[in-house]
This record gives structure tokens, C-alpha cells and sequence, in this order.
């Protein structure tokens, strides 16, 4: 066993049952950990091969008893932390429904009514009771730590959105001092005006997530107060749970935590880009927590095989998740049943190798916030935005918004996933996309536009509204939803792209709303940066504009196809000049080559030190590429060659 210097940087096996039941297993299981000790710091059992939340405790007690041996023998190999993942708190999802047991408490409820079959209420005393005991049994296995799964939220659970049993319901009546039953408490939520119900119900969810939290970390410590904790959260679905990650940490004692997110296979590889923002959002919300010592991105390859993820795309995904605030990675890729280690073996000398990079990374970049433009994101934001036409509430009202300026990056943007406190502009301009603008209040609205902003005409609409328009120098004239595109004027930051065409054919991906608007100039000064035209070429209105209101802000309107097809040559070069326009060139990083480089920049406040991962997010290799770093001291070019798929790295200062 080799003695390794501990890094800030830990790697993780999540380990499944068959790995370690029998003894066959075990020994099976542990030739592999000997071989890898000397890159691996942790490994955590998971409980449970099943994500239904009820088997019979002596299942559990018995396997605690087999945990406490393996716990200890893999200690002995030399691996610094041992623990136990607990898979189900509350159930994942409706699984082998023919052959589990029935839950034999209340079960979790949707709005319809419906029950799952798998997911029980995080209310019901029944379910309190029976996952204080489980957790207790673990902890009496003599684990380093316990993870909380990411089966702890009010959604997607076997029904989409709950709890609406006659416990929950209850519990909410009580405190809003109103008389609900669930079918008048749903048809309230779907109101327009009821704002405030829909808050206090999210605010009950998260609620429910604290009392939850509190009373796992009290069965937990009255076994062993020394035993650490950590929770996985499920990302963007948390807005639902009441998105209060933090508090829930804090409830649950945790100093460990896994932002969640998902990108499984090579088929969709950009899936691996938008986890890379959301997990970092999770990671941002926590990074100011003295408590939260271990941030822990999941690699995932569920169902494990082999053949759905490239090596290339493991440890590009793995170092994407360090760039934008993990400093770890819970290894969730050995096989689902034991032996043969087929499934896994070629990437483990991939790990053991990428290990001094990564380790580097994090060194680097402890400290350094991620520097770009500003995505929109409120923790509120499912109470303060109005539900959406024809669409039930909740919603997929996260999906829609919240990820659109993921596209940014694809040419070359980069974006940042720092919280943002209301009041000064944030550091690096702002994107503000479609309905999501009215989750700001007036005065907040006013402080994105008091610096640069690069928005849509959802977000123009919600300034109309407002009164705000004034600040954009326009307001939509005309909404278009067929045959038109887009030409670049000869103003100066089109450049070389002026009397370019681009045409994203708006009808043929489904409601065109809001993908053709001609912009009415409402104020002097405005810049017309490009004009929509007909097929026949016949000019219907200016479609995008530049301008630099009373407050100093630099407003940019896309009325246009915002948000899809960006990535031709003349608009990718078009929004670069846009980008360093509204933040006066203080664009962390930029690319001027045609290249599919998506830079993940962090940056010290006085742009002295950087950190940046750059990914090739194309099928060909890039060489020869020039990155433009801006720093205090002017900026420094370097040359990349990346591979497909793959990433470099600069550390800087
Ligand atoms: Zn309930």
C-alpha cells in the first residue's frame, strides 16, 4: 500500500449490495479495491439493491451486521473513508411493483389523488419510524459517513408532484389557517393570483425536507454522533421540494454533499455541459458553508455498460464537474450485479491516470468563483413566476428558462453560476430569458439593466409590463411565427458577419411564439443589429438591437430565435462582439476561432488568478486554437489542442 499525501480532491465507489453480501462477492470486490488503492478515498455501500422504499428491517439488520465486517476489511486496504449509502428514505419510484412488499404506511400522493406504489409520505409517523430504525442499523455498522440518496424531494415519485395525502394536506391547513381538502388545494395552486399559496406550499415542501433531515441526523447520532452525514439532491427538481438546500444540510448535520443532475451515455454527449451548470448551481448555493467540507459530483453510468460511455466522455464529464464547483466525484459505474468488473475495467487506469490533473485543478481553483454571464436562477422561482398558459402548475417550468442560455456556451460564452445578491449588476453582464424575468422584482430588474444584459422578448415583455422597456430602448412591435430570418446590418459589431443570413425555419420546431418578434424602438440611440425578412426577402422590422440606456447598462434584445440554432459562423462571431460589448470587454475568456470550445472559467475578483477548463464539445480535433484570457495585467493568449470530447486545462496566477 502506497502512503498518498491527502488532496482536497476525493474519488468515491458507490458499491452495490451484490459486490459485498457473500463472501465470493466480497473477495471478488476487494482484489479490485487493493489494485486501486492507491487513486481511491472513499468507498460507500449502498443498503439496498432496490430504489422501493420498504423491505423488512431484519433485512437490514442483518446486513448491517455483514457492512461492519467489509467496512472494516476495506479500511484495512488502506481506503481513508468507509460508509453506507442509504438508497431510499422516502422511495425512489414505483419499482418491481409485483414482487415488493406493500409499504405499510401512508403512501406518497399526487395531485389526482393517486398513491405510489413504492414512495412513501414524509409525514406519515409510520414512515418517520421505520427509516429512524433502518438509519440507526446503519449507523451501527461503524461507517466514516452515511449518504442520504436523492430520493429525499416532492416530486417524481411514482406520482409527479406531491404530497396531497389527507396527513399533508393536513399539516398545510394548520399552518395557513385555511380549510383545504386536496382537490381545493390543487385547483388554489393552479390560480393565477395565488402567488402566495403556491409560496406557502413550497415553503411547507421544504418544511417537510428540514423535519425529515433532522430526524435522520437524530437517529443517526444517537448511535454514534460522530458518524458524518451527506444528502444528494435531484437539482433543478429541488425548486419544487422548496429548494432549500442549505438549511436541509444543516438540518441533517451534513458536511458532505452531491448536487444533482444526470448525463448517462455518449448518444446525447452535450448532456454532460448542461449537468456540468446545474450541478454547479447545487454546488454554488453551499460553497459559502463552513459546515460543507466535501462536494461531491456523481459520475453515473446507470444501468452500467460498458458500451453507453466512452472513457473520454467519463473523464471529461468528471473534470466539467470540478470546473464549476465540485471538488470530488462519487464513482457510480461498477456493474449492477457484482463480478465480472467488465463494465468498469477500462476506465480505472483512466482515473488512476487523470487523478495529479484534477487534483491540481482543485488545488487552483478553491476560492475562485465561476466568471461568465450571469444564467438566471431564483430558488423561488416556482411561486413568483405565473403558470403557464394550458400547462398544469408546476410544470416543466424549470426545464424551460432556467437552461436556455446553456446554448451561450456552445459558442463560446462563458457563463457563470454564482448566486446574485440583487443589487449591483452581476460582474460579467447577465442573460434574462423569457418568463423567468418575472421572478425579479421592479428594483432588481432595474440592477441587471444597470449593467450588461443580453435577453429575449419573453424577458422584454415581462419589462413592458413593467414599465422597464425604456431601459431596453424598445418593445415588441410584431410577433411572427412563419416563414422568417434573420440578416445582420453593417453595424460595427456584426463585423465581417454584416448582410449574413440566418434562418433557424421557426415553424418547424413546434410553437413558434416569441421566435420571430420585430422590436419597436421606444427610445433614441437604439442600434438595429439585425432585420427580419421573408423568404422573398422583403424587410418586416428590426429583430435585434443594441443599446446603452440612462442607468449605463448595455441591452441587447434577441427577437429572433434566441436560443436555437446560434452556431453558425457569422452569429457565434456576431454574439462574441455582443458579449464583450454590454461588459466593456471584460469577457473572461474568449475564443475567436470557429471552434466548438465551451470555456468553464473561474476568476479571482481581481481577475489575478484563473482556472479554466476547456471543452472541444465537436467530433473533430481542434489544434492550433487561440484563448484570449483576460487578467489585471492584460491579457494572455494561449494555444489548445484538444482532442473530441476531451478537455485542457490553464491554471493561471
Ligand atoms: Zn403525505
Amino acid at each position: 500500500m502506497q502512503e498518498r499525501k491527502q488532496s482536497r480532491l476525493t474519488l468515491s465507489w458507490r458499491v452495490g449490495v451484490p459486490h459485498y453480501e457473500t463472501d465470493e462477492a466480497f473477495e471478488a470486490l476487494m482484489e479490485q479495491v487493493r489494485a486501486n488503492a492507491d487513486w481511491l478515498d472513499e468507498v460507500a455501500f449502498f443498503d439496498s439493491i432496490t430504489h422501493h422504499l420498504y423491505l423488512p428491517l431484519e433485512l437490514f439488520e442483518e446486513r448491517a451486521h455483514i457492512l461492519a465486517g467489509r467496512i472494516e476489511a476495506v479500511r484495512r486496504a488502506g481506503v481513508r473513508s468507509v460508509g453506507i449509502n442509504v438508497l431510499a428514505t422516502l422511495g425512489h419510484l414505483d419499482e418491481a411493483r409485483d414482487t415488493m412488499p406493500p409499504l405499510p404506511f401512508q403512501p406518497f400522493m399526487g395531485m389526482d389523488g393517486r398513491s405510489s406504489n413504492g414512495c412513501g409520505c414524509p409525514n406519515a409517523p409510520g414512515l418517520r419510524a421505520y427509516i429512524g430504525r433502518k438509519y440507526a442499523l446503519m449507523a451501527a455498522a461503524g461507517p466514516d459517513f452515511i449518504w442520504v440518496d436523492d430520493d429525499v424531494r416532492m416530486n417524481n415519485h411514482g406520482v409527479p408532484f406531491g404530497c396531497f395525502c389527507p396527513v399533508c394536506v393536513g399539516i398545510f391547513c394548520n399552518t395557513v389557517g385555511h380549510d383545504f381538502d386536496r382537490s381545493s388545494l390543487v385547483a388554489a395552486l393552479h390560480d393565477a393570483d395565488r402567488d402566495d399559496l403556491r409560496e406557502a406550499w413550497l415553503a411547507h415542501n421544504g418544511g417537510t425536507i428540514s423535519a425529515l433531515m433532522a430526524h435522520v441526523a437524530a437517529s443517526i447520532a444517537a448511535v454514534n454522533p460522530g458518524i458524518a452525514t451527506g444528502l444528494m439532491t435531484a437539482g433543478a427538481g429541488d425548486l419544487y421540494s422548496g429548494a432549500n438546500v442549505g438549511r436541509w444540510l444543516l438540518d441533517l448535520g451534513a458536511s458532505k454533499l452531491r448536487p444533482g443532475g444526470g448525463f448517462y451515455c455518449d448518444a446525447t454527449p452535450g448532456g454532460m455541459v448542461s449537468k456540468a451548470y446545474d450541478i454547479g448551481r447545487g454546488a454554488r448555493d453551499v460553497r459559502h458553508m463552513p459546515e460543507i467540507t466535501d462536494i461531491q459530483y456523481e459520475l453515473e453510468n446507470f444501468p452500467y455498460q460498458k458500451l453507453r460511455k466512452s472513457v473520454t466522455a467519463l473523464l471529461s464529464e468528471c473534470t466539467l464537474a470540478l470546473a464549476t464547483g465540485c471538488d470530488g466525484v462519487a464513482l457510480n459505474m461498477l456493474p449492477m450485479w457484482g463480478a465480472p468488473y467488465d463494465e468498469c475495467a477500462a476506465y480505472l487506469p483512466a482515473l488512476r491516470q487523470a487523478r495529479p490533473r484534477w487534483e491540481a485543478f482543485v488545488a487552483h481553483a478553491a476560492g475562485l468563483p465561476t466568471a461568465g454571464l450571469w444564467a438566471p436562477w431564483r430558488a423561488d422561482l416556482l411561486a413568483s413566476v405565473e403558470p403557464e398558459p394550458g400547462r398544469g402548475w408546476p410544470g416543466g417550468l424549470w426545464e424551460h428558462g432556467t437552461a436556455q442560455p446553456y446554448v451561450l456556451a456552445e459558442i463560446g460564452l462563458p457563463l457563470s453560476v454564482e448566486p446574485w445578491d440583487g443589487e449591483a449588476p452581476p460582474r460579467f453582464g447577465a442573460v434574462l430569458t423569457g418568463r423567468l424575468a418575472q421572478a425579479f422584482g421592479d428594483e432588481a430588474l432595474r440592477a441587471l439593466l444597470a449593467g450588461g444584459v443580453l435577453m429575449d422578448t419573453g424577458a422584454l415583455d415581462v419589462l413592458t409590463e413593467r414599465g422597464l422597456s425604456s431601459l431596453a430602448g424598445v418593445r415588441v412591435e410584431r410577433r411572427i411565427d412563419n416563414g422568417a430570418m434573420e440578416r445582420f446590418t453593417d453595424d460595427a459589431l456584426n463585423g465581417a458577419a454584416a448582410g449574413q443570413i440566418r434562418d433557424a425555419r421557426i415553424e418547424f420546431w413546434g410553437d413558434a411564439r416569441g421566435m420571430g418578434d420585430t422590436l419597436e424602438t421606444v427610445a433614441d440611440g437604439v442600434r438595429p443589429l439585425a432585420e427580419m425578412q421573408d423568404y422573398f426577402r422583403r424587410p418586416l422590422g428590426a429583430c435585434m438591437t443594441a443599446y446603452e440606456n440612462d442607468l449605463g447598462g448595455r441591452v441587447v434584445v434577441m427577437g429572433y430565435a434566441p436560443w436555437m440554432f446560434l452556431q453558425s459562423v457569422g452569429k457565434r462571431s456576431q454574439l462574441l462582439s455582443v458579449a464583450d460589448w454590454i461588459t466593456r470587454g471584460k469577457l473572461p475568456v474568449r475564443v475567436d476561432a470557429a471552434a466548438p470550445i465551451i470555456p468553464f472559467v473561474r476568476m479571482s475578483a481581481d481577475r489575478a488568478a484563473a482556472a479554466a477548463v476547456l471543452l472541444n464539445a465537436g467530433l473533430d480535433p481542434v489544434a492550433g486554437v487561440e484563448v484570449r484570457v483576460r487578467l489585471a495585467g492584460g491579457e494572455r493568449t494561449e494555444v489548445v489542442e484538444i482532442a473530441p470530447w476531451s478537455t485542457a486545462t490553464l491554471l493561471i496566477g
